[in-house]
């Protein structure tokens, strides 16, 4: 019974970060070292894509036996908050990787970051500029014309020790002044006309509390922060190649140690937002219960799901690294999930739209305990007992009363299977007299195919789930849809945004759910198989009285579209 869809292998893709990495240590290029860092800046919940950056900087550093940072890129303290901390760590640790005691913040080297800005500037090689916001973005230049020079580039050295010790004490307002680096207005590379170090910004931090009242930039931070860690392998995404001179001259400038960065393209995933503004706007606006909703293509949205970490591992091997960037499709994912669920959860019977159907020759106080087996791909997990009598729910989506060509479920005069139970035959619908709406079923059962087996070889076309009407509980079960009803969200007419986009059928809750008593008091987190309705996890919202399941995939298995849709592999 093995779905042959799922024994595709997850191919080696090519990484080519991983063979920097080879080579760097057959040249021992850092005496042996692999160190590297994972950079969140603590302003929204981790993403998938951030699962990727996450899964190579660890994975790497775990697999050539070094380490790796989590380093939290805390410079801009109005947007940072300590609940994104919090789960960033939580997200990591769940993917499976750990950081030891290597946990750092931005933050703590603003010190040494104003050390070495002093040193800038008695070089020659920093100035305090007074022009305002809009004036230094005027002066820029384009991509082809250079930049002009601000008036204030050459004031003498001591001016600019004065003005910086001046504007870090606090004497000058938010955006009167910054400090630039001293490089060249007329260079071909915009990142290097003269880029802002510092800025003024009177606003407490989270960590360093009142102390400053001028922040590094990211351009500024970012080399020292890699450079006071010993960081090999600086890995970031491609839209800082660009920047990569920059973070090269101020290690060279400084003379310090000196990390190696190296860009690979983002994931881009179809039918999904990933930018953190764009998801912290679902938020704000409530399209979405939160950045934990089983929606959100949030590692905690996932985790909530039902995604296991493992899948989401698969997934980021299975895409690779390259250098060009590439949307890949949801499906892929969607399929690394599936795989491993099919492995590890355990089945039962679960009937999301119940239809009453009563067997009219079961005798009426029989209840009787049929063997089901937990997971046909796994024989350890052996088997349970289901209980069976007089009435029972089945799908309400089984039944047709004029059934179409090739619907093989059930329909009056014809015999299926109840899975592990018996065959059943329909003899008569009722109806609601005024709405004309099936309100259940009589059927007749055939006591000699007891554990769904027929002696004298009697074919049937279809096996339908079912529980029991005494023993069920009910259950609410929410079901997903894609968030967003386009491929590419970010993709709108003119005048729109990716709001636009938005699928406003993401989410259907079944609250009348019948489900079999094996279940009862499962935990939230605990994944299993709906048999024929997909994957499922208990919600934490789930009470003693009514659990609730979030369903996180259905079994449909779209593999092999999905291989012809990458071109094979
Ligand atoms: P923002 O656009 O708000 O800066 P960010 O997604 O770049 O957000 P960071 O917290 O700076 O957020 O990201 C941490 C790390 O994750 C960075 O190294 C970044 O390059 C990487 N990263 C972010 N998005 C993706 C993505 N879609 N694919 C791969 N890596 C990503
Ligand atoms: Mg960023």
């Amino acid at each position: 019974m093995k779905d042959k869809n799922t024994e595709a292998k997850v191919a080696l893709a090519p990484n080519f970060i991983r063979e920097i990495m080879k080579e760097d240590l057959r040249t021992n290029k850092w005496g042996g070292r692999v160190v590297t860092r994972f950079p969140p800046e603590p302003n929204g919940y981790p993403h998938i894509g951030h699962a990727k950056a996450i899964c190579i900087d660890f994975g790497l550093a775990a697999e050539f036996g070094g380490v790796c940072h989590l380093r939290f890129d805390d410079t801009n303290p109005t947007k940072e908050e300590q609940e994104y901390i919090d789960a960033i760590k939580e997200d990591v640790r769940w993917l499976g990787f750990n950081w030891g005691e290597h946990e750092y913040y931005g933050s703590d080297y603003f010190d040494q970051m104003y050390e070495w800005a002093l040193q800038l500037i008695k070089d020659g090689k920093a100035y305090v500029d007074d022009l305002k916001p809009d004036q230094i973005r005027a002066y820029r230049g384009t991509l082809t014309e250079p930049g002009k020079e601000s008036p204030y580039r050459n004031r003498p050295v001591e001016e600019n020790l004065d003005l910086f010790e001046r504007m870090k004490a606090g004497e000058f307002e938010d955006g009167s002044r910054v400090l630039r680096a001293k490089i060249d207005m007329a260079s071909p590379n915009l990142n290097m006309r003269d880029p802002v170090m510092y800025r003024i910004l009177k606003a407490p931090h989270p960590r360093t509390g009142d102390t400053w009242n001028i922040y590094p930039m990211y351009d500024w931070a970012h080399g020292l922060e890699d450079s006071i860690e010993k960081v090999t392998h600086s890995i970031c995404t491609l839209e800082f190649e660009d920047h990569r001179p920059l973070y090269d001259w101020f290690l060279d400038q400084l003379d310090v140690y000196h990390p190696q960065q190296i860009e690979f393209a983002r994931l881009n995933l179809t039918y999904t937002v990933m930018s953190k503004r764009k998801l912290l706007k679902l938020v704000e606006e409530g399209h979405v219960g939160g950045w934990g909703d089983p929606r959100m293509p949030t590692i905690s949205g996932m985790r909530r799901r039902g995604y296991p970490p493992e899948a989401i591992r698969n997934f980021c091997e299975r895409i690779g690294v390259a250098k060009r960037d590439s949307m890949v499709d949801v499906s892929l994912l969607e399929y690394f999930v599936r795989e491993e669920l099919n492995k590890h959860a355990l089945r039962y019977m679960g009937v999301l739209r119940p239809l009453r159907v009563v067997i009219d020759n079961y005798p009426e106080d029989t209840v009787e305990e049929l063997e089901a087996i937990n997971n046909p791909e796994d024989p350890a997990a052996g088997t349970r007992k289901v209980p069976f009598s007089k009435v029972i729910y089945i799908e309400r989506e089984d039944f047709r009363e004029d059934p179409p060509r090739k619907f093989y479920r059930l329909a009056p005069g014809r015999e299926v299977r109840l899975r592990y139970a018996y065959f059943v035959t329909c003899v008569d619908v009722v109806k609601d007299e005024k709405t004309g709406e099936i309100t259940e079923l009589h059927c007749t059962y055939d006591p000699a195919t007891r554990g769904g087996d027929s002696p004298d070889g009697r074919k049937v076309k279809s096996t339908l789930h079912w529980v029991s009407a005494a023993h069920a509980m009910n259950a609410e079960v929410r079901l997903y849809d894609r968030l967003f009803t386009t491929p590419d969200p970010n993709e709108v007419e003119q005048g729109q945004d990716f709001m636009a986009n938005l699928n406003p059928n993401s989410l259907e809750v079944l609250n009348a759910c019948k489900i079999e008593p094996s279940l009862v008091g499962a935990k939230p987190g605990t994944r299993f198989q709906f048999e024929r309705q997909g994957y499922l996890c208990v919600d934490p919202d789930s009470t003693h009285d009514k659990p609730v399941f979030n369903r996180t995939v259905t079994l449909r298995d779209t593999w092999a579209k999905i291989e012809k849709a990458q071109g094979g592999s």
